[in-house]
């Protein structure tokens, strides 16, 4: 196997999912005491954070762009970047690197697509929700008509990834509500829901009965990650 690289951090909450699913896939796969060859570079988020602020997207860019060249000099041969909402600057790092970007846009299109899935919800940050950058993949590449929540749902699942779940405190007021608000989107047409941000499998993982199947990006993404390796013996 070559080496994956992970930009982490972003939660680190979530990186940890990464490390522990990729390794438990290789040990599945191969047995023994194989685990994944990965280098992972994790950065600290309250900077990135306060750049999605204020706007500061080309900034954030060129961070994780030179961390990714990092990656690549030090012999990744594939990357992950381990979250939904900076694959908005996935152009600045694709731009930097001669090794692929394993897009977790294209990793949940193709989780959809193999379900037949046409209509989908949405769930993740105010940006990834409500910029054209995941949807449009989404739409553009895999036909995904998305469905989003209404304004005040958004506002309050966006506040509850940055005070809550990004920091390691997952809630059953929190899980109640991504319950209830998946229920409205199941009377919109949703045929499934997207948990798109890496850290809210963690606050729907005990749910037995969600209202919709759900798409979880960490899993479709670690997956994605995963047929990588095995495709470079
Ligand atoms: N991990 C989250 C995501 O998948 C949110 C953190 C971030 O803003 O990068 O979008």
């Amino acid at each position: 196997m070559q080496t994956l690289g992970i930009l982490g951090g972003m939660s680190w909450e979530s990186t940890a999912i990464y490390y522990r699913l990729l390794n438990e896939g290789v040990r599945d796969e191969l047995g023994g005491l194989h685990s994944a060859p990965l280098l992972l570079h994790s950065v600290d988020f309250a900077g990135i954070a306060a750049l999605q602020k204020t706007g500061g997207w080309q900034t954030a860019g060129l961070q994780l762009a030179q961390a990714a060249a990092a990656l690549e000099r030090a012999g990744a041969g594939a990357l992950l970047l381990a979250t939904n909402t900076m694959h908005k600057i996935a152009p600045a790092i694709e731009a930097a690197v001669n090794i692929p970007l394993l897009h977790i846009g294209d990793a949940v299109g193709e989780a959809l697509q193999a379900r037949g899935v046409r209509r989908a919800a949405l769930l993740g940050t105010r940006f990834t929700m409500q910029q054209d950058f995941y949807r449009e993949r989404l739409a553009e590449r895999f036909g995904i008509q998305v469905l989003l929540p209404d304004a005040d749902d958004m506002a309050e699942i966006d506040r509850t990834i940055f005070a809550e779940l990004c920091v390691g405190d997952f809630r059953d007021t929190s899980r109640q509500y991504y319950l209830n608000c998946l229920s409205r989107l199941r009377k919109q047409g949703a045929e499934v829901a997207i948990l798109g941000c890496t850290e809210i499998g963690m606050l729907l993982d005990t749910v037995e009965n969600a209202p919709l199947p759900l798409i979880d990006s960490t899993e479709e993404h670690v997956a994605m990650g995963l047929r990588w390796l095995f495709s470079k013996d």
